[in-house]
């Protein structure tokens, strides 16, 4: 994955509160018997921790950027991103936005942007506070995505994905498929309580790994606001294979393997490995979202 080495980034979309504290966010999560479960649970990507049984009805507002907010300073360009991690994530939410902004307009609806907080350890949210144990994760509360980076470490060292720059873009475009989810009013079919292959919390998973790889398609040909040219210059195949390979180390069958030695369908809440790469797939290869109807 190469950005356009010219493009400007449009840091406004990343609120980088690395290395705040947060005041009076409550350490409900921290540790023992809670902190297990949210590590167990919240090994992939969830659609805000309230579903994982972690504090709610917390009215901390998310930290508020600090003097260590990096990105607005480090990350300028697509050489940037070219460079640094935390500049690469930048772009792909530039690109993921900027794909989705253009998407609506052509159905003549209204795209809302929303940012993606990088934070660390923990934060509190409009879904309550959340650990870093329970990664990435999409808020429908305050319309934000969740994102400690060290998350990406994990992926590899935990979860056994070969990584990879565009295994960390399948991650945060997963998590901006819940939004368009929840701006197209389907989100909310995931919190009807129950779990399973045929579940609803499956069926949207699914559809947001479809929504991935559909903008995966198009991201070589979305166009960038500051240049008019696409952010993103290529994409390779060993790129979408990365993606694929992420997507199929946080399949629930995978991670039930190796996190509780065994696999319990009925227990599902996100797909099988081999689910998850089918639909990042159909979405990649048809690159239309009319094409991510899991629920049929
Ligand atoms: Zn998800």
């Amino acid at each position: 994955m190469q950005f356009d080495d010219d493009a400007q980034l449009d840091t406004s979309e990343v609120q980088d509160v690395r290395g705040s504290r947060i005041p009076g966010g409550r350490a409900t999560v921290g540790g023992g018997l809670a902190g297990l479960i949210a590590l167990l649970l919240g090994l992939f990507f969830g659609v805000g921790p309230d579903n994982l049984g972690l504090s709610s009805g917390s009215d901390q507002p998310a930290a508020t950027a600090s003097s260590l907010a990096q990105v607005q300073q480090t990350c300028r360009t697509g050489q940037d991103a070219n460079a640094k991690d935390d500049c690469r994530m930048v772009a792909v939410v530039n690109s993921v936005q900027d794909f989705w902004d253009q998407e609506f307009a052509r159905r003549s609806a209204r795209y809302t942007r929303s940012p993606t907080v990088f934070f660390s350890q923990q934060i509190g949210t409009a879904c309550g506070t959340a650990t870093s144990a329970v990664g990435p994760f999409y808020c429908p509360g305050d319309r934000k995505v969740y994102l400690d980076l060290g998350f990406f470490d994990e992926l590899r060292s935990k979860f056994g994905a070969s990584g990879g720059a565009f295994a960390q873009a399948y991650v945060v475009a997963h998590e901006y498929g819940h939004h368009v989810q929840d701006l197209m009013g389907t989100l909310s079919r995931s919190q009807d309580g129950r779990t399973g292959a045929n579940s609803n919390a499956v069926k949207v998973e699914l559809q947001a790994d479809c929504y991935a790889g559909v903008w995966a398609h198009h991201a070589t040909t979305t166009k960038d606001e500051s240049t008019g040219r696409p952010l993103i210059t290529s994409l390779t195949n060993a790129d979408i294979r990365d993606g694929l390979d992420a997507a199929a180390a946080v399949g629930d069958d995978r991670i039930q393997e190796r996190f509780q030695g065994r696999v319990t369908p009925e227990t599902w809440t996100h797909g099988s490995a081999q689910q998850r790469q089918q639909w990042f797939d159909q979405g990649y290869r048809s690159g239309d979202m009319a094409q991510c109807n899991t629920f049929r």
